[in-house]
């Protein structure tokens, strides 16, 4: 059997592109609302019907991120949305992890920067946009908690634009699409003084606004290992972005270190996320987000790459996550 042929389009610019995919990255202030958004977001797909895979989402999360109750480490999830597959990359909102916001921002094409519409941009919006920012994402503004009374959506969506200006963006980003929330009450709307609905209205402005990723199934494989899990059952499992190529379970490839040592292995298994959990798959090809199985050692910047030509990716150096936080 082969792998499910990518859908493809080549836009404007040239680039050609899938449509079957979109991945994005939440960007927030702590307490702006990402975990309520992505909560939202999750019981809309009627995700929380399937009660197995929620209980392994949450044995899955990290223990000082639960007691603490903010998000450290990055988490993705998938959700199906009109036929396309939505990955979500959950990105840490503490400046201390700037490194781990680096890392993951470069599996997104698209960041979706959530702003609480009373409380206006803070430092660590300032922080992540700038990051978003220089990894060339293309942006989508969400004013979040517009349910609450004492909310200045308008006054906030000016500040946000000025913000950008500050930041040095370009008309084109300037230009950004926006939408207004309540990650709490469950719903997008384009006009603030509507307080009703679902969230769909910013599921489908993602799928229009946000680009697919770029297409290079024929060049040779490469993939960054960008976060690591550990399962009592398979051991360490790799995830990252395919930047190019296709990898297939069982195939052959290298994994290139970083001290320059190149261990070519086989990938026992492909993984694609799905909801809250992973599901099997043969293969997968550019633009995917993909769990690997079975490579011996990960290290987070490593490349997977080709087994005859391996190249590795530029390495982001960043300092690994102090857990000391206040
Ligand atoms: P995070 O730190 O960005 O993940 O923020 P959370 O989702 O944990 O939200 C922080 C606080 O804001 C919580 O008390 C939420 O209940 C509240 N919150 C989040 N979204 C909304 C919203 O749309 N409206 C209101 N009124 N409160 C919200």
């Amino acid at each position: 059997m082969s792998i499910v042929a990518p859908m493809i389009e080549t836009s404007s610019d040239q680039v050609t592109r899938r449509t079957d995919i979109r991945n994005i990255a939440i960007i927030a202030h702590v307490d702006h609302g990402k975990t309520s958004l992505v909560d939202c977001l999750i019981k809309h797909s009627g995700m929380f019907r399937d009660n197995q895979k929620m209980q392994e989402f949450m044995l899955d999360s990290n223990d000082i991120e639960r007691e603490r109750g903010i998000t450290i480490l990055a988490k993705n999830i998938a959700m199906m949305y009109e036929g396309v597959r939505v990955n979500i990359i959950d990105t840490p909102g503490h400046a201390d992890f700037g490194g781990e916001v680096e890392r993951v921002l470069k599996m997104a094409d698209g960041a979706l920067l959530l702003v609480d519409a009373f409380e206006g941009p803070r430092p660590q919006t300032r922080f992540v946009l700038q990051k978003a920012l220089e990894n060339g994402l293309k942006l989508m503004v969400v004013i979040n908690k517009i349910d609450r009374p004492d909310c200045r959506p308008d006054e906030v969506l000016s500040k946000t634009f000025d913000l950008l200006v500050e930041l040095g963006a370009d008309d084109e980003t300037l230009d950004f699409p926006y939408i207004f929330t309540s990650a709490k009450e469950g719903y997008a709307v384009h006009d603030p003084s509507q307080k009703s609905g679902d969230i769909r209205p910013l599921m489908d402005m993602v799928l229009e606004k946000i680009p697919g990723p770029p297409v290079r199934p024929d060049d040779p494989l490469q993939l960054m290992v960008t976060s690591l899990e550990w399962s009592k059952y398979v051991g360490r499992i790799a995830t990252g972005r395919i930047a190019a190529g296709k990898v297939r379970t069982g195939q052959q490839i290298a994994l290139m270190k970083k001290d320059g040592s190149v261990v070519k292995t086989k990938v026992d298994q492909v993984q694609l996320f799905d909801n809250l959990g992973r599901t099997d798959a043969e293969g997968a090809s550019a633009g995917d987000i993909v769990a690997l199985i079975g490579l011996p050692e990960p290290a987070i910047g490593d490349t997977v790459a080709d087994v005859e030509q391996p190249v590795a990716l530029e390495r982001v150096e960043v300092d690994e996550p102090t857990l000391s936080m206040k």
